[in-house]
């Protein structure tokens, strides 16, 4: 999930208009003297909500009129042309995301430490969050001009959080009545108009497992191409989720689970060509199960809710040892097999990444003993992996599993590692340096997801702490 500033969401008043941000000197936007801070509040009469919006009313147009609001209050009624395709130079404010009126028994926020950053207490619900970054919605408080909004501006695909197609079910997941959490008309009508969903369903024990997931997993694929994918995902609950209502995912849960949905997957290969419903990779790991091999997913369609990560990383990382082993070196990212971001759209605006340095990459760092530090749940298959490239390279890399002990539970992944979980296995460091993975530092500001600034945690280690892609951090090693 795209994770915003928490600070436009909680302060900013909604003013007509899109913002701009930045204006490249020398484009369009420059020679009609837009300035940062000018908001663009119509485009050829009609009003700019957002910069998709913009986007939308600008396409394919070499003629049009902006009616814009200066910083200073003016208004300006601009008429410009331009040639076909001309960029405008200009960035503008992200999407302040709407919020969501469900209480969902599992809701990620429910399982936050109090102190945790504001950030991850954004409850977002928006259909333009879902097209741009893949960003799961329920629809249930889908407003009739935003339904008409996805049609009209053809903002598919959209990822919705179905959970159940059985309404007393859903609304339960979802803490609303029956009349908000049916969703049926309004998944009809994007499909009736070609919107393409991927679907999701987070796997509660005893509520939307066993004879309730089979019924969700055919419902949905009755609507297959249209509905693309179903991803099924485990409950993850923190030590602070304390809902009596939930129930924690176990091994045998876990291969339970696996044995049920394979046989739908075989009935789907059979009917549809495809498997249609994929299992989060967290549920073969709890089992104790082989990942499926590449061809199980596919074109990877929900690989960033962590469903055929492990399968992409594996086999990228295979690919890289046979690289290394016959010194070619020369993966460029093209070649990449990895399907990642794969859910963000072209259109999608990110923030700058913040101005911090991750730490020099230079050859002889390779040669010398390290630590990787990595989650619980990933570190026996990395630790695999980097054993092979030990063997081949003569290098000392070492994986380390960090528990984690700030939300606790089930949480095992690498994302959610904190500051404190690295300072806790401090000093199980062996070698010169230490690897973290760099989504662990907030993608817009360099803090981890305590709060702790990346600068404080390098001070509190004896060894410098890069926070690199381990295979990007091989590739432009070796390059030098
Ligand atoms: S839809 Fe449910 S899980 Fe998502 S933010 Fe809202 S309450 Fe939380």
């Amino acid at each position: 999930m795209y994770e915003f500033a928490v600070t436009p969401a909680v302060t900013q008043l909604r003013r007509p208009g899109v913002t701009i941000d930045k204006v490249e000197p020398g484009s369009l936007g420059a020679q009609l003297n837009l300035d940062s801070g000018d908001r663009i509040v119509r485009v050829n009469g009609r009003p700019v909500r957002d910069y998709l919006d913009f986007r939308f009313q600008t396409a394919g147009e070499t003629e049009m009129t902006f009616l814009v609001r200066k910083v200073d209050g003016e208004s300006w009624e601009i008429d410009l042309e331009r040639d076909e395709g001309e960029d405008f130079g200009i960035d503008f404010e992200q999407i302040v995301p709407r919020q969501c009126a469900n209480e969902c028994l599992f809701c990620f926020c429910k399982g936050n430490p109090e102190d945790a950053r504001p950030s991850l207490f954004v409850r977002d619900e928006d259909i333009r969050l879902s097209f741009l970054y893949g960003n799961y919605t329920t629809l249930s408080s889908i407003t009739p001009d935003e339904m008409e909004r996805i049609i009209e501006q053809r903002l598919s695909p959209q990822y919705v959080s179905v959970h159940a197609t059985d309404l007393k079910t859903r609304a339960y997941l979802l803490g609303v009545d029956e009349a908000r959490a049916d969703i049926f008309d309004k998944l009809k009508r994007l499909l009736d108009n070609d919107i393409e969903i991927h679907a999701q369903v987070v796997l509660c024990p005893e509520i939307n497992d066993g004879k309730q997931l089979e019924k969700t997993l055919r419902d949905l694929s009755a609507h297959y191409p249209k509905v693309v994918s179903t991803a099924i995902v485990p409950v993850a609950l923190t030590r602070y989720n304390t809902d009596e209502r939930l129930t924690r995912v176990t091994k045998e849960f876990c291969e339970r689970t696996i044995d049920e949905v394979s046989v739908l997957q075989n009935e789907f290969r059979e009917t549809l060509g495809v498997n249609f419903a994929f299992l989060g990779d967290e549920i073969y790991i709890k089992a104790g199960r082989d990942i499926p091999p590449k061809e199980h997913y596919g074109e990877y369609p929900q690989i960033e809710d962590g469903v055929g990560m492990v399968r992409s990383f594996v086999n990228e990382f295979e690919e890289l040892l046979e690289e290394v082993s016959s010194s070619k070196f020369q993966i460029s990212s093209s070649d990449k097999e990895t399907a990642d971001d794969l859910r963000t759209h072209e259109l999608a605006a990110k923030p700058d990444s913040p101005d911090f340095d991750p730490g020099n990459l230079n050859h002889e760092l390779l040669t010398q003993k390290a630590t990787i530090m990595t989650g619980e749940m990933f570190a026996p298959t990395l630790r695999e992996q980097v054993e092979k490239y030990n063997r081949l390279t003569g290098a000392d890399l070492h994986v380390l599993s960090v528990p984690n002990t700030y939300f606790g539970g089930d949480v095992s992944v690498a994302g959610l590692l904190s500051g404190q979980d690295f300072l806790a296995v401090k000093d199980k460091v062996k070698g010169d340096f230490v690897i973290i993975p760099p989504h662990v530092i907030k993608s817009d500001e360099p803090i981890l997801i305590d709060g702790m600034p990346f600068e404080s945690l390098r001070d509190k280690f004896d060894v410098p702490i890069l926070a690199v892609d381990l295979m990007e951090f091989i590739r432009s090693a070796v390059r030098e």
